[in-house]
């Protein structure tokens, strides 16, 4: 693989708006994006045989095999870097040290030139909790576009209860509702650690960024510390 691409990592816990800065980048930078979360959903609304396997899991707020996720997550990262995308983004991968070991394998092994940056979302509990319980996504699982019903949030849809992009009806995620959001925190927190040291260890520096303000202003701040202009 001849190019060079850049790997963004985005570490940071549900309601961070990992999603809503990703498509900023899509949508400003051309890069393109795999959320682990949309395209599971995707596969159980399809009802593949993976679909089946890992519904349950996903209601239930916890983490699907690795083994699993990693094989999912190699074959996105080999045909989008051979598809020519300079920017990718992996929104909710890794989130264990098995899946950090295994992201450093693939790259070492087949995306040598590939420059892998760590984005660390930082967030207080309660914010993303209340995101989360404001949060409804489209339920097109080709779409999928995040909506919030928060007061002053500028993701609002145009439409009560419409997709403003596909106009397919918008809903809340099972895994949203406040007790297991709850749990998916604490898993995310019991990881954060362990990850982060895992990247610091390696040398590589983590860019922190302020996920507390709103998304124009955090894509802002995003740009300046990668150095976009
Ligand atoms: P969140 O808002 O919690 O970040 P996502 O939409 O990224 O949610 O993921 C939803 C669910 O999909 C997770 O709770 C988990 O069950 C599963 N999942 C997503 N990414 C991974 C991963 N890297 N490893 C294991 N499970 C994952």
């Amino acid at each position: 693989m001849s190019r060079e691409h850049t790997v963004v990592l985005f570490i940071g816990p549900p309601g961070a708006g990992k999603g809503s800065l990703s498509e900023y980048c899509e949508r400003e930078l051309g890069w393109k994006q795999l959320s682990t979360g949309n395209l599971l959903r995707k596969h159980i609304s399809e009802q593949t045989e993976l679909g089946k396997q890992i519904d349950l899991i996903i209601k239930s707020g916890k983490l699907v095999s690795d083994e699993l996720i990693n094989a999912i997550v190699e074959q996105w990262l080999l045909a989008s870097c051979s598809h020519g995308s300079t920017g990718v983004i992996l929104d909710g991968y890794p989130r264990t040290i098995a899946q950090a070991r295994s992201l450093n394998s693939l790259i070492e092994r087949a995306l040598m030139r590939s420059k892998l940056n760590v984005v660390r979302f930082l967030v207080d509990d309660q914010v993303a909790i209340d995101r989360i319980s404001a949060r409804f996504i489209c339920e097109n699982k080709d779409c999928q576009a995040v909506y919030s019903a928060l007061k002053h949030s500028s993701m609002k849809p145009k439409e009560t209860m419409a997709c403003d992009k596909c106009q397919s009806p918008i809903g809340k995620r099972k895994d949203d509702q406040e007790s297991v959001a709850k749990d998916r925190l604490s898993m995310y927190r019991k990881h954060e650690s362990d990850l982060l040291n895992f990247y610091q260890e390696l040398g590589m520096p983590v860019i922190e960024c302020d996920a507390g303000q709103s998304v124009d202003n955090l894509f802002n701040e995003f740009k300046t510390l990668m150095n976009i202009h």
